[in-house]
């Protein structure tokens, strides 16, 4: 199982249809709204930071 970068869903890597290739990863996706979200900003998404919520604290 591969997990949803945007959504966190589990994907099964064996049936996804929907695959990104990202810096020599690949990523899976469970709908094309999220591979498509993904595609326009790996980076957002991979970050080990949250961007979006936002507690303060960012700079
Ligand atoms: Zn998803």
């Amino acid at each position: 199982m591969a997990i949803d970068p945007i959504c966190k869903m589990a994907v099964d890597e064996k049936t996804a249809k929907l695959v990104s290739e990202y810096k020599g990863k690949k990523y899976y996706f469970c709908a094309p709204g999220c591979k498509k979200a993904f595609d326009q900003n790996p980076e957002k998404h991979l970050g080990g930071e949250m961007v979006k919520g936002g507690g303060g604290g960012i700079r």
